[in-house]
């Protein structure tokens, strides 16, 4: 008889421990392997009894999943699912899932501490006071943030989430998202060069693709007419580097958040990293505690949800639904 109903892999992941993904399987007696592989032949032979795979950077070519007879889910640590051949998988009947909101709460807080840091000149000010400096004047000039207007470059899950918080202390919040006809929360729809023009503070929360990489360029930085700050927390290559760190030296904006570069780790030459009206954190918006066990339990939760019949919560290539190699109750 055979031990396990099914086998699971997990084929690599960079996380402390697997406790979650254990605990989700343990439920239904499923195998679960970690095999922290990466190249083509190794994934072939640790997967080829694999009734799902769990994922994060090993590429899952074609040739991988024509060697996976019974695999009939991948599931995708986080939003992104680069190193999944989406369409050999669909060629297969294999649901590709991922989970695309499990740091919302903690972007939008990553943003909004950006945003007041800059303001307040909080952590300019900690700088000058830990180097002898106890003078207020040196921060001049600080205004109120209350009544100021925040421009949204994009106005999805974590910008709304952005959008609220900002209402709550006051500020008019307007965005540009071609993608909307309306939007909630007080939040008013506007075309780019109106955001541009009318925002004392700017903050990027867009995906990165062909229409967006550069769209904060030089250009845009000249219709800044308030000279605001800039957050982005988005993708890097959204704001162009190099009309950025311009706009800064020229004055045409007053400061950046940036938890995201257009090179990560930067350059150590880069002149972001010595400018005191930019604060920088390392891609670290998605992260805490929470939101990587959340992570976690639901990438594995999506696995066991198709091998107990069932649509996980997000399919990424939604085309196999109706030929899916797993038998699903409801598609
Ligand atoms: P989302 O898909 O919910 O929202 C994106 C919004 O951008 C949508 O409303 C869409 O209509 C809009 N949009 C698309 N093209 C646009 C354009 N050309 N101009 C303006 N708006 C446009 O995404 P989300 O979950 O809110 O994530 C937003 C961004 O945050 C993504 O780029 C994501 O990669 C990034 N992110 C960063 C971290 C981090 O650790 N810093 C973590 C998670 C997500």
């Amino acid at each position: 008889m055979k031990e396990h109903p099914y086998q699971v892999v997990i084929t690599d992941c960079d996380h402390g421990s697997i406790e979650e993904e254990k605990e989700e399987f343990s439920q239904m007696g499923a195998e679960l392997i970690l095999a922290q592989v990466q190249k083509e032949e190794d994934l072939i032979r640790v997967c080829k009894e694999a009734d799902g795979l769990i994922n994060q950077y090993a590429s899952l070519t074609r040739r991988v999943f024509e060697n996976l007879p019974k695999c009939k889910v991948v599931s995708r640590y986080g939003v992104g699912v680069d190193s999944v051949d989406l369409k050999a998988a669909t060629d297969f009947g294999i649901i590709v899932a991922n989970v695309p909101d499990y740091c919302i709460d903690e972007v939008a807080n990553q943003t909004i501490s950006m945003i007041l840091t800059l303001i307040r000149k909080t952590a300019f000010f900690d700088q000058k006071v830990k180097s002898g400096q106890w003078d207020f004047r040196v921060g001049i000039p600080i205004y109120r943030m209350k009544g100021k207007t925040l421009g949204l470059i994009g106005c999805g899950k974590i910008g709304l989430e952005v959008g609220k918080r900002m209402s709550a202390f006051g500020v008019k919040v307007i965005t540009f998202d071609p993608y909307l006809d309306k939007t909630s929360e007080g939040i008013e729809l506007k075309d780019l060069d109106t955001v541009l023009k009318e925002s004392d503070m700017i903050s990027v929360h867009c995906p990165l693709n062909d229409s967006t990489r550069h769209l904060i360029d030089d250009k845009a930085f000249k219709k800044m007419e308030k000279k605001p700050i800039l957050i982005n927390t988005s993708r890097g290559p959204i704001v162009d580097e190099k009309a950025l760190i311009q706009a800064l030296e020229q004055g045409l904006i007053s400061g950046a958040g940036l938890d995201v570069l257009e090179k990560e780790p930067p350059d150590v030459q880069n002149p972001l990293l010595k400018m005191e009206n930019v604060i920088l954190s390392p891609h670290a918006g998605f992260y805490s505690e929470e939101s990587i066990s959340e992570l976690k339990r639901r990438t594995a939760k999506n696995v066991a949800d198709v091998l107990r019949g069932r649509r996980p919560d997000s399919v990424v290539n939604q085309e196999v639904l109706g030929k899916t190699r797993a038998t699903i109750s409801i598609e």
